[in-house]
């Protein structure tokens, strides 16, 4: 069953507005913060660190599930980020340094979300990709809690809080999506060939 194509309309992650001064003042001199950073990093973190506050509760996504029935598929800590918008701690979770091959998956419904082709190393404890394996999967809310205004990313099949996407990434988008481990299942793939193979396996299914 294509989940996707049925019920989602393509979104190009194309032009993510980050508002608050706070992320102005990080982008206004990028050579500047790739060169430091105990400060940068820092600032990254707490940014990253922050629980997210949007609502994503209701049956607006393919995959619905009672709170019963999340509590007994997910871990305590997997509950509290994906379900509750929570933030793990960062470097003591299990995917930020991970460097083998493979596709990064939903932890709530399996959906493929990000690939290690795109992943790098940030430098904030948190897993950081560059793109989503696939745009379709992954959406977007605007998050003004903390006084920042921050995108929040999602699972666009179950809703599973993912992390946040801030314009302060290394080429080619500039794009930095600071992804909590607990939000994601790594299955291990041979060569990066066969990473969009199990994309297109999901897509058929
Ligand atoms: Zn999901």
């Amino acid at each position: 069953m294509n989940f996707v194509s049925r019920n989602f309309s393509i979104k190009a992650i194309v032009c993510v507005t980050i508002g608050s001064l706070f992320f102005t003042s990080i982008m206004a001199d990028k050579k500047e913060l790739s060169e430091s950073s105990v400060a940068a990093v820092s600032e990254c973190a707490s940014a990253c660190g922050l629980p997210s506050h949007v609502n994503l509760s209701g049956d607006r996504f393919p995959v619905v599930r009672t709170d019963a029935e999340w509590q007994e598929r997910l871990t305590e800590i997997q509950y509290h980020v994906a379900r509750q918008q929570g933030t793990e701690r960062p470097f003591d979770n299990p995917y930020h340094d991970k460097k083998e091959i493979g596709l990064y998956r939903c932890v709530g419904c399996d959906t493929p979300l990000f690939s290690s082709t795109e992943k790098y190393n940030s430098g904030t404890g948190w897993p950081s990709f560059t793109a989503p394996v696939d745009q379709r999967t992954i959406a977007e809310t605007k998050d003004i809690s903390y006084g920042m205004t921050r995108i929040e990313v999602h699972c666009a099949v179950c809703g599973s809080h993912q992390g946040h996407v801030f314009s302060d990434g290394p080429e080619p988008t500039g794009l930095r999506y600071c992804i909590n481990s607990a939000s994601l299942n790594f299955q291990e793939a041979a060569t990066p060939e066969a990473i969009i193979e199990l994309v297109e396996a999901w897509y058929e299914q």
